[in-house]
């Protein structure tokens, strides 16, 4: 099966298309057509009345066609990692890795399906029960982000699906060949084309129509906190449910009294994955001052064994940013900190290579004045901040309005307890610097969010509590 074979999708170039481009070589891989306003409202129509013969077949059919979506994602694992090495530019093993997370949603919530139960209370009257009923919402409306093309679309259309929802999702412009191929492989396992769909286009022009149109009773949006916000306020006037995964400031601590070697993997992992261009990358690294010295001489010598390049080379394991503005961006906080006084250890500067790609790079010396204390950075950045005190390193470390995800190392047992609960944090990484997998609920609070994707809890985002009474005098 042509994965690129969709009606939407093109290789020659359609009037108005997006062009998608390969950001490690900023070739044009295809042009994706764009849905309009009436387009998309015939598409919720059809949605609309799909999803009512959806939630009405047994949850054991919808979860067994999951479970086959789930088989054709490995069976096309190397295709689809291609795609998303070629749209988004991470490296292939990365893409591999997505893919199996992205497959993960869908496996736990074909298992979720059949598990959706209501409840059954003593009632406070005589001859009287007390009952409550999970329904699936409707037709949900998802709008997802360019850094992980695919799983963040299975982490929303799996519970979707599994419920006995109707979901349509715009998909990145940066990164809509992705979602197209997924769309394709869920008609291939038996998914109702009119249940789940992709759209593409003007975000401004589909996320109105999305928010204005009475028939969506959900939307789920993963992406910066800036757009969710405008769309939280749209949402109001038809009073939708509503998911949102935003943007993070994750603090990562590192105590005088942690195993420093793996201290330094766990932000090896969280710091480059994805060339840093994820919402739980760590952004600031706090060091105690006993072992400050040594974390910086460390961190350094193995970020020397990042390679950047193309990310479908062998041994790449960091490839471009997704666009100039990332760039920009990634460079604005380095001169901004060296400006007020830090200090560059390595990298700091555009690749050789040119392009999109940016030295991975160490700077120390770091302080809550500078940019990177504040905002995102989204880039391949370490900067290390020094901290004496552990009061200090949570004060530091829950000074933003942001509240995703949050790392520290220490191997002292009592500590861990105090630390994590201090956390003003959705998600707390302790000795680890990797937490996103499909049984722990992921969410943030604050600016990063409402609601929780994955886990047991993931689907109840896409269900409605009904309460029944019923006399039986
Ligand atoms: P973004 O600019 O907010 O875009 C995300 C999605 O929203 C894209 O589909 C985009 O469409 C669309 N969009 C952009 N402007 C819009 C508007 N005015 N109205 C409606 N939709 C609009 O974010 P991004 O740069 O793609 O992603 C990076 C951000 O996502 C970071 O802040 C990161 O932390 C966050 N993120 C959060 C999580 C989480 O789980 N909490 C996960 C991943 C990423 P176009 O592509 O067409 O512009």
């Amino acid at each position: 099966m042509d994965l690129f074979a969709h009606q939407d999708i093109s290789k020659t170039q359609i009037p108005e298309a997006i062009e998608v481009i390969n950001p490690a070589t900023g070739e044009i891989l295809a042009y994706v057509k764009k849905t309009n306003a009436q387009e998309l409202e015939e598409k919720i129509l059809k949605a609309y009345k799909a999803q009512k013969q959806w939630a009405n077949i047994l949850a054991e059919e919808r979860s067994d066609r999951l479970m086959r979506f789930f088989v054709l994602m490995l069976e096309y694992k190397e295709a689809l990692a291609e795609i998303m090495t070629k749209e988004q530019g991470k490296p292939l093993a990365e893409s591999r890795g997505e893919i199996l997370y992205a497959a993960s949603f869908i496996k736990w919530f074909a298992q979720e399906a059949r598990k959706v139960c209501g409840d059954i209370m003593e009632s406070k009257v005589k001859d009287q029960k007390i009952m409550t009923l999970k329904q699936p919402i409707g037709v949900c409306a998802a709008i997802t982000p360019w850094n992980f093309p695919s799983a963040m679309l299975t982490r929303k259309i799996a519970p979707a699906l599994a419920s006995g929802c109707a979901i349509l999702v715009k998909s990145a412009s940066k990164t809509p060949l992705s979602a197209y191929a997924l769309e394709l492989l869920a008609q291939k396992a038996g998914i109702p084309k009119d249940v789940f769909m992709i759209v593409n286009g003007d975000s401004n022009t589909i996320s109105d129509v999305f928010c204005e149109s009475e028939m969506i009773r959900k939307l789920s949006f993963t992406g910066s906190t800036e757009v969710g916000a405008q769309l939280y306020a749209k949402c109001a006037k038809t009073v939708k449910k509503l998911s949102m995964e935003l943007g993070g400031n994750a603090p990562f601590i590192v105590f005088d009294d942690a195993n420093l070697e793996e201290a330094v993997q766990g932000i090896m992992a969280s710091k480059f994955r994805n060339s840093g261009q994820t919402c739980v990358c760590a952004n600031r690294i706090y060091a105690q001052s006993g072992i400050y010295t040594r974390l910086c001489e460390i961190l350094q010598k193995e970020m020397q064994t990042l390679k950047v390049g193309n990310g479908l080379e062998e041994g790449v394991n960091q490839g471009p940013l997704i666009h100039k503005s990332a760039v920009l961006k990634v460079k604005e906080h380095i001169e901004d900190a060296l400006s007020k006084g830090a200090r560059l250890l390595s990298g700091g500067k555009e690749h050789k290579l040119g392009g999109t790609y940016f030295e991975p790079t160490l700077i120390c010396d770091v302080t809550p004045s500078m940019l990177v204390a504040k905002e995102e950075t989204f880039g391949p950045l370490a900067p290390i901040f020094k901290f004496d005190t552990e009061e200090e390193a949570i004060a530091m470390a829950n000074a933003t309005e942001f509240g995703l995800a949050a790392y520290f190392f220490t191997q002292d047992y009592k500590r861990q307890w105090r630390v994590a609960e201090s956390l003003e944090y959705g998600m707390v990484g302790i000795n680890t610097g990797l937490i996103s997998n499909e049984v722990a609920p992921f969410g943030g609070i604050k600016h990063s969010g409402l609601g929780r994707e994955g886990s047991k809890y993931g689907i109840e985002e896409y269900m409605e509590l009904k309460y029944l009474c019923l006399s039986v005098k």
